[in-house]
């Protein structure tokens, strides 16, 4: 690219932080950086004429675990892991409100809801039965008991006649909560260049060389904060995962409040004031699913449709405005990698469905690894 004097000059000399991804974590980052060094020179580097991953597709929910993700992450992972993990969930979205407020996000707690289908019988007992124990091992995180038997009033079709419900779930507006942070990180002095794709990178003495689909400069460090598309520059245990969603155009009197899980977590709804928004499905084709290429399927998609005529809406008209979908990071573990590669190179990824809860923490954290 032909880039001036001045341009190299300006933008692109004497960095001391470039950030890959404009996504929650890379801005958060952006953002705690300029707190901590408020003289240094901050760019993010942003392939997407907007962020283009999963901050800005995602579905909005402040969660922290269903029950039915609980008790299959117990078997997983240890007791102590999970707690963690559920209070690293619950401590980010108190400094995600914390950072924005919130208005800007439109946080709203009308609670979060696990719906169990009629054939899945065995789950919903086996959860039941873990109640008191699940409510006790995470008394340190909530100050009282998270979940309870909460009757079917939305009249969902072929579900179990009692949802297990969140008291603390909540949701928020993700693309007020992103433009807000945009808005924020750009007053923080930080810069930030759209439509560049970081390419590759050379991990020198003291700086790293970057190369872009524009141009190539020098940073002193370089944040890796690119989740489903890491592995393009980075050796990491994690994979893309693309999510696709829809939408119904506004419906008449909509009386379903809350956030909303079924089958295990591998669909999610919520309302967005009187309309409904619908994801999931990985779990009919996870092989064409783990891709970084966004797109929808006719699977999928008629799977979506299929559940808000039979279970969510069977007695309401509705039709769909919109579909799209993103890509998340996940790995065996669900764990986000956030970590100091070399003198030179940290990286903050996979953040599987976890984001909204756990994307300012991680942001923060990559901040004071800094
Ligand atoms: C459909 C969907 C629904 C979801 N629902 C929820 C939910 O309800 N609650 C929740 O907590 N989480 C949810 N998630 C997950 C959440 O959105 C993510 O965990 C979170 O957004 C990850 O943030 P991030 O900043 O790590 O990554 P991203 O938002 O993906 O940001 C990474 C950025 O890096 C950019 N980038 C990638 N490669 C390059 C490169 N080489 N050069 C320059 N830029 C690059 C991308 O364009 C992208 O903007 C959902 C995700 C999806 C896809």
């Amino acid at each position: 690219m032909n880039l001036s004097y001045w341009e190299y000059k300006t933008w692109l000399s004497n960095i001391d932080f470039t950030i890959v991804g404009s996504g929650i974590v890379g801005l958060n980052c952006a953002y705690y950086l300029s707190k901590k060094y408020p003289k240094a020179k901050i760019l993010i580097l942003e392939k997407g004429i907007l962020p283009q991953g999963a901050s800005t597709k995602n579905a909005g929910f402040a969660c922290f675990g269903s029950i039915s993700e609980i008790v299959s992450d117990l078997k997983s992972h240890t007791e102590e892991e999970v707690v963690d993990l559920v209070r690293n969930r619950w401590e980010g979205i108190q400094l995600l409100r914390n950072t924005l407020g919130d208005s800007r996000i439109d946080f709203q707690q009308h609670g979060g809801h696990e719906l169990f289908l009629e054939k899945d019988t065995e789950l919903f007992n086996e959860c039941c039965e873990a109640l008191g124990s699940v409510n006790k091992l995470l008394e340190t995180v909530y100050s009282e008991e998270a979940y309870y038997l909460h009757p079917n009033n939305f009249d969902f079709g072929r579900i179990h006649k009692n949802y297990i419900s969140s008291r603390f779930e909540a949701q928020i507006n993700t693309g007020t909560m992103m433009n807000s942070l945009l808005s924020l990180v750009r007053r923080s002095g930080a810069n930030i260049l759209n439509s560049v794709e970081v390419t590759s990178l050379e991990d020198g003495q003291g700086s790293v060389k970057v190369c872009t689909n524009q141009f190539e400069f020098k940073t002193r460090k370089l944040i890796i904060a690119t989740n489903g598309f890491a592995n393009q520059l980075l050796d990491q245990e994690v994979k893309p995962a693309r999510a696709q969603v829809l939408i119904t155009k506004p419906i008449n009197n909509l009386k379903i409040k809350g956030t909303f899980h079924l089958d295990e977590g591998f669909y999610y709804f919520r309302n967005i004031e009187n309309r409904i928004l619908l994801g999931g499905g990985r779990n009919l084709d996870f092989k064409t699913e783990e891709t970084s290429e966004f797109g929808q399927t006719e699977l999928i998609q008629n799977q979506l449709e299929a559940m808000l005529h039979e279970i969510i809406l069977p007695n309401t008209e509705f039709q769909i405005e919109h579909r799209w979908s993103g890509i998340m990071g996940i790995g065996n573990k669900k764990k986000p990698i956030v970590k100091q590669l070399s003198d030179n190179l940290l990286c903050g990824v996979r953040l599987g469905g976890m984001g909204i809860a756990i994307g300012s923490l991680v942001g923060k954290n990559l901040a004071d690894l800094s």
